[in-house]
């Protein structure tokens, strides 16, 4: 699935080819199910004739605004993506909306498996103040972080997980975060040490910042589940320091990367680097 890195680049490629110079002629929708919460007719008529007024990025949704006051928030879930084609080229398989545009460009919104989402909406926070923190934001306080981990009881795999808590992460990313501050997945999150929680808070945004500079990560038997918007996949994928890479050996250690299953989610550590003890405890056992 898309995560943050993914998203905020999908964001970049859009504003890159001059989107915000847009206006929406026309839309068409081939597949009324991923439009929330109203019909393709609706939702073409609102659409029509609006020119971009901002792309941004809140988490893991893409947001379109309009001058009109109307807002587009987009979930790619696990396949969704955009592109960019001339009106005169056919119509392909899995391309389930498209935004014919003024300069006679066409966005597309190609989406394979069908779960992505693209509300409609006047009032945007009513799904967005939902979120946590944005981690690559300069508002994102250390200190904070630790008195927020402090409160969940939940195992750190899961609290990262939580959208609530913080907005943008999810599997690829978490396990890659916790690997870095060799932490272990299963570490219940109150139990961090100070020290602790600040090296997961820096390991967090050096993992992002690698996300985006790689231009985000595409995985996938057959068709890879992430595509730039010029088409191309990312090459985050070539640099993972842990997921994916179970049976072999661990690139701080040279022990064997395991794989376990943690709420039904891949989860892959280092049993040797990511010990489950408390640094204390760690300290008293070796
Ligand atoms: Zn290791």
């Amino acid at each position: 699935m898309p995560e943050l890195p993914e998203v905020e680049t999908v964001v970049k490629a859009l504003k890159g080819h001059g989107l915000l110079k847009e206006k929406i002629k026309k839309t068409e929708v081939f597949c009324p199910s991923l439009i929330v919460p109203f019909s393709s007719k609706e939702f073409e008529s609102i659409l029509k004739e609006q020119p971009f007024k901002s792309i941004t990025r809140r988490g893991k949704f893409i947001i379109f605004s309009f001058d009109s006051s109307w807002f587009l928030l987009i979930h790619l879930k696990m396949s969704g993506r955009f592109f960019l084609k001339s009106q005169n080229e056919e119509l392909k398989k899995h391309e389930h909306i498209l935004f014919h545009l003024s300069s006679g460009k066409v966005l597309c919104f190609h989406d394979t498996r069908k779960f992505g989402k693209l509300i409609l909406t006047k009032n945007p926070e009513e799904i967005l103040r939902k979120l946590g923190p944005e981690p690559l934001s300069k508002d994102w306080k250390k200190e904070e972080f630790y008195h927020a981990l402090k409160k969940s009881k939940k195992s750190l795999k899961t609290t990262l997980l939580d959208q609530s808590f913080l907005a943008g992460l999810g599997n690829i990313y978490v396990d890659e975060c916790l690997w870095r501050a060799q932490l272990h997945p299963l570490r219940k999150a109150f139990s961090l040490t100070k020290k602790e929680a600040m090296s997961l808070h820096g390991a967090i945004q050096e993992t992002l910042k690698k996300g985006l500079k790689y231009k985000g990560t595409s995985l996938g038997k057959g068709a890879p589940n992430f595509h730039q918007v010029n088409g191309q996949i990312g090459s985050h994928q070539n640099h993972l320091w842990v997921y994916g890479r179970e049976d072999l050996p661990c690139l701080r250690c040279q022990n064997t990367v395991r794989k376990m299953f943690l709420n039904g989610r891949g989860t892959h550590f280092c049993p040797t680097c990511q010990l489950i003890l408390k640094s204390s405890e760690r300290k008293s056992s070796s």
